[in-house]
């Protein structure tokens, strides 16, 4: 436990790779304008620790990664070239681009590669073996390195050739550093936390979080809802909601879990008051008590009231984990119960204080405070299964 890894997992520091061949699994699957230019590098910057790190030990880096859905099939709309410029440009190093994910010419820029150099495969969404973690694919990437880092924790809940099927064919394996920051920080989530240990989730649909409630329902002391979710529990509470969006169909889920968190003694915070509007695109809004939403109104985010008392919550806790924006935070009309969350929880520095899922990290850096909470996840999907206690294959591919 040296690393502070949980399962015995190296970190890249632990690794010898001098001289060697070292595979990386980023995660470049950057956005890109339509003349391909990369307009948000921050997925490409966040892996320069561990490619720097690399080369200064003398290793020779092969990158791989995804980059869109090509489905299996070579399209040059999904080239990883504007990727490795961007990359090179940032390191500052020569990046070689292979034009193939596996084949002779791969092999030949792999074989290349010099001490303190960067070789990148293309696409490797490209060959359909990748998604099917097919062995044969998963043996030929392995085929091309003497070590295994992986630094791309947003696609380790994929099993996939290179996350998790080439790992067992390579010798020496770690994480590297935007890996082991995610496996430090989300394992304490799961063990011993200080407490009142709070859950705030709020974003679009109950389907997509009811997994990650019911799971935290077993290892929290409270549960804030806020968002869109938090209209289907508000029905379930026998609330009318008039125009908002409202899970019919999860009606049963919502008082089922309720149900259980009574059971349980866990503390569920609703809204009491909302911002209530005619639609997405009004100009205008107005605060409505829960028990007082107008048959044309939409909740789109939570109300002053609500904010208040959630805010209070998150001060009170000594961990906290936030998945999912309160209110349609990409329209500054709807932004203010999100950037309060936010600014609650940057202020908390008695508070372990962790932001998971894709348009939370969108929200808490819209709000400027990325640097203020403990840790913003890079993972969507992956921090939420990690939360919920699920083994990720490309973690547990790096263990024994
Ligand atoms: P994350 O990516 O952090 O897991 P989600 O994808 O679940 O979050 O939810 C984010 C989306 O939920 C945002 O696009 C936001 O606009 C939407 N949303 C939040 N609250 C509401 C609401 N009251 N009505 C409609 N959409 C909402
Ligand atoms: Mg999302």
């Amino acid at each position: 436990m040296s690393n502070g890894l949980p399962g015995g997992i190296k970190h890249v520091s632990e690794l010898a790779v001098e001289g060697r061949r070292v595979f990386v699994r980023v995660d470049y699957n950057v956005p890109l304008s339509k003349d391909k230019r990369v307009t948000d590098d921050a997925r490409i910057a966040a892996t320069l620790p561990t490619l720097k790190h690399l080369l200064d030990r003398g290793a020779r880096v092969i990158l791989g990664s995804h980059f869109g859905r090509p489905d299996g099939k070579v399209n040059p709309q999904y080239s990883m070239e504007p990727i490795a410029a961007r990359l090179a440009d940032l390191l500052k190093v020569d990046v070689t681009l292979a034009d193939e994910p596996v084949g002779d010419g791969a092999r030949k820029v792999v074989n290349d590669v010099r001490d303190g150099h960067v070789a990148m495969l293309e696409n490797l969404r490209f060959d359909p073996g990748e998604e099917a973690n097919d062995e044969t694919f998963a043996r030929t990437l392995a085929s091309y390195c003497d070590v295994y880092v992986n630094d791309a924790f947003g696609t380790a809940h994929r099993a996939h050739a290179s996350t998790a099927g080439m790992v067992k064919f390579v010798a020496e394996k770690g994480a590297g550093f935007v890996m082991a920051k995610e496996i430090e920080v989300l394992s304490r989530l799961l063990g011993n936390v200080d407490r009142p240990y709070l859950a705030v989730v709020g974003g679009a649909k109950v389907s997509d979080k009811i997994e990650v409630l019911d799971a935290l329902l077993e290892r929290v002391n409270a549960i804030v809802i806020g968002g869109a979710i938090a209209n289907t529990f508000l029905e379930a509470n026998g609330k009318q909601l008039g125009k908002s969006r409202v899970e019919r169909e999860k009606l049963p889920v919502a008082r089922n879990f309720l149900r259980k968190a009574v059971e349980r003694g866990v503390v569920v915070h609703l809204p009491t008051d909302v911002v209530v509007a005619t639609g997405l695109e009004a100009t205008e809004a107005s605060v409505a008590s829960v028990d007082g939403i107008g048959a044309e109104q939409m909740a789109l985010d939570i109300g002053p009231q609500t904010i208040t008392a959630f805010a209070d919550v998150v001060t009170q806790a000594r961990t906290v984990f936030w998945n999912g924006p309160m209110g349609v935070f990409e329209k500054p009309l709807f932004e203010k119960g999100t950037m309060a969350i936010a600014r609650a929880m940057a202020a908390n520095k008695m508070a372990l204080t962790v932001v998971g899922g894709g348009d939370s990290a969108a929200a808490i850096a819209q709000a400027g405070l990325v640097a203020s909470v403990t840790h913003v996840s890079t993972g969507g999907g992956a921090s939420l299964e990690f939360v919920q206690g699920i083994d990720l294959s490309g973690i547990a591919a790096l263990r024994g």
